[in-house]
């Protein structure tokens, strides 16, 4: 029995762990939080929540937890505690001084999709306004930029086609590369619900994950491909559907351009995009792939919903280009009950990508080369900005080791434990003058830090969060910032401190700022949000109330682009040495790098990273049950324990990422996704064997 005492207030605002964006009532006693319930008139979740949502909150107040900014001269040196005051004047001299002796490109920042839209969109205009280049990146680019160069491409538009409710009218639902059941469990509990009254589904993923069989719920196909492989499935099922004559030739008259379809159709039908060609390398049975394009194709409506094991690949934007060819082929977009649904990781990974947080695009996926954009910032903020696109991350690490980079502002992300090639991330971060982080703990970036500002946890400030059916959320203060400065705040004081001329009062101000700069957010205020409850964008006037599903009468490029999806196998090859692949997931309880879900003071949480492999693979290995194994590959080794299941497939090997021992980014290789560097977290060729720990 827990107790937790009679609240006294509550205060209606939204889950900061993943992007189903659930609304809770954080219930208050004094200035203590001391429960989650979920709300009932929350229209993401309608009363129900997961395990984190509910409970993993604790990590607000953490003894870890770092209150007070903080400098020091050399990453060896050990830091001291200063005043706010005293940290932006050493921030913004340093910065200049950067500036003034390197170039103006030799500084940038990096943006979290764990903040609101406001801060977000505070970061990226610091960056433009303030440090006068576009050398701004998000953490969104090591998980979904392949979303939005791929759906940008395809449609026009780089978000989920669909509200959560479409699934609801689903007749045959397909999901790749996504286990919701662990990563989207509300969302999850929806489709199923769906699968349970008859539904049909199909599940595309390495291992068998709790979508394929839980009770109640089996999938009717299961393709268990090779990891590295999903672009030759893909376009398989494309085969199937042109060869066969499965494809809706109406709707790809009248939505797509027909000569273009003609060339896609020639390009899938050659024999060898065929399944029994690409069953050879896939493994998947080409009746396998026969059978999932028929039912998808015949099936009545068609919903895909996918995650980072499409994106997170050297092809992984092709692969979302091929789920869009897909739906196109199928006429499975622009109603209800279809559509193509990337599952959002991170609580606001689609905030921060529609807030400008990429190099070559302004707020609303503006591309910054775009001048009639550019005059609408360059009049409002007064400055001439650049049009150019700035450095991913990727390249800022490059150009730091390099020489030319030299400086950084990092608001709640952790690149050198989340980020591909570990030696890379610290080489870059090393050779830097001046790193600022931006977070609630002395995270591992932080080792490389030479001024730590502390952060402020969802519970501490006002904003929003945009989920993954592009609904725009409130987030509520329930208490006081512990720190002092809610995250925005500190965004306003070092850009004052730098010389701008910013006052907001209220990130209600902020908003009113995007949706007067945004078109896809002209509607949209605080008040607004008061009286809806909350909205999904695109909501201006012609779409006063939101929009639940886009591309309804037409696409926002206006026809729908069929694009050939050649196969490229990754360079990350097996062979005598790394004879397995490697490919990696999360579990329900914890979260990301767990560094919220890891404070949280409950037994529930502390799961360890485990290596599961199969039966065979581990009898050739003299591997048992519970044994410490070396996980081994080109870029580096990690210690785990073994778990022996046939989940995984002979030949390939799976863990989590929720521990910092477990140091998956130091085995993952550095190939990346062939239009945003997205590292290919998914795919690493590793050998196993017996070890005495760690
Ligand atoms: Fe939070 Fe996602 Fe769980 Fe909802 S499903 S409570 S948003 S972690």
């Amino acid at each position: 029995v827990i107790e937790i005492g009679v609240p006294e207030r509550s205060v209606v605002t939204t889950c900061a762990y993943c992007g189903v964006g659930c609304s809770f009532k954080a219930e208050m006693r004094g200035d203590e939080l001391v429960r989650m319930v979920p709300y009932k008139d929350g229209k993401a979740n309608r009363g129900h929540s997961c395990v984190k949502g509910r409970f993993a909150y604790g990590y607000a107040s953490h003894k870890e937890r770092i209150l007070n900014p903080m400098i020091r001269e050399k990453i060896t040196d050990p830091w001291r505690e200063v005043t706010w005051e005293e940290a932006f004047a050493h921030v913004a001299s340093e910065f200049r001084r950067i500036q003034y002796q390197y170039g103006r490109e030799a500084i940038g920042g990096i943006t979290s999709s764990r903040c609101t839209n406001e801060e977000t969109y505070l970061v990226q205009k610091l960056i433009r306004q303030g440090f006068r280049n576009n050398n701004v990146d998000t953490c969104a680019r090591v998980c979904h930029s392949p979303t939005g160069y791929g759906l940008g491409q395809a449609f026009g538009t780089s978000a989920g086609t669909q509200d959560f409710d479409s699934v609801e009218h689903s007749d045959v639902v397909m999901v790749i590369g996504a286990n919701p059941a662990a990563a989207h469990p509300v969302f999850a509990s929806r489709m199923k619900k769906r699968l349970r009254q008859g539904a049909k589904l199909i599940v595309i993923d390495p291992r068998r994950t709790e979508m394929v069989k839980s009770p109640h719920v089996e999938a009717e196909h299961h393709l268990a491909l090779r990891p590295g492989t999903n672009v030759a499935v893909v376009t398989a099922l494309a085969h199937v559907i042109v060869t066969e004559g499965l494809f809706d030739e109406a709707f790809i008259r009248e939505r797509c351009d027909w000569s273009e379809f003609e060339d896609y159709a020639e390009f899938v039908s050659d024999p060898k995009r065929s399944p029994e060609e690409v069953e050879k390398f896939t493994g998947v049975p080409a009746e396998e792939i026969r059978g999932a394009a028929r039912l998808y194709a015949t099936g009545g409506n068609g919903a895909i919903y996918y995650g980072l094991g499409v994106t997170e690949h050297s092809q992984g934007s092709t692969t979302v280009m091929g789920i869009a060819n897909l739906a196109m082929l199928t006429g499975n977009i622009g109603r209800k009950g279809v559509g193509v649904n990337p599952l959002r990781g991170q609580n606001n990974v689609q905030g921060s990508c529609d807030m400008g947080s990429f190099p070559h695009e302004f707020p609303g996926y503006r591309h910054v080369s775009t001048d009639a954009v550019r005059e609408t910032f360059e009049k409002l903020w007064g400055v001439e900005l650049s049009d150019e696109p700035g450095l991913r991350i990727p390249n800022m690490l490059d150009a730091a080791v390099e020489g030319s980079f030299r400086g950084i502002y990092i608001q709640g992300e952790d690149i050198l434990q989340s980020d591909p090639d570990t030696k890379h991330v610290s080489a870059g971060l090393a050779a830097m003058e001046c790193v600022v982080v931006h977070d609630l703990f002395l995270n591992e970036t932080a080792r490389f830090a030479h001024v730590f500002l502390p952060g402020s946890t969802f519970l501490e400030k006002d904003g929003t969060f945009t989920n993954a059916e592009r609904r725009i959320n409130r987030v509520r203060k329930v208490m006081a910032p512990k720190n002092g400065l809610a995250d925005w705040e500190v965004t306003q004081k070092l850009a004052q401190a730098m010389g701008l001329d910013w006052n907001y009062a209220h990130p209600s101000q902020v908003m009113d700022e995007i949706a007067a700069t945004t078109p896809s957010f002209a509607k949209v205020s605080y008040e607004y949000l008061e009286q809806m409850g909350s909205v999904q964008w695109p909501c201006n006037e012609a779409a006063p109330e939101g929009t639940p599903i886009v591309h309804m009468d037409g696409f926002v490029r206006g026809k729908g682009k069929f694009i050939r999806t050649e196969y490229v196998p990754t360079d990350e090859k097996t062979g005598p040495r790394f004879p397995l692949l490697l490919t990696t997931g999360r579990i329900l309880s914890q979260y990301n790098v767990g560094a919220q879900t890891r404070r949280t003071e409950n037994v529930v949480w502390h799961d360890e990273d485990v290596l599961e492999i199969h039966p065979h693979d581990a009898e050739q290995r003299g591997i048992r049950e519970g044994d410490w194994v070396r996980l081994t590959s080109r870029a580096g080794e990690t210690t785990l324990r073994a778990q022996i299941t046939d989940r995984v497939a002979p030949g390939v090997v799976y863990t989590t990422f929720h521990h910092p021992d477990t140091q998956a980014n130091v085995i993952t290789t550095d190939f990346s996704d062939w239009a945003t560097n997205c590292p290919e977290y998914k795919v690493t060729a590793v050998q196993v064997g017996p070890s005495n720990g760690p």
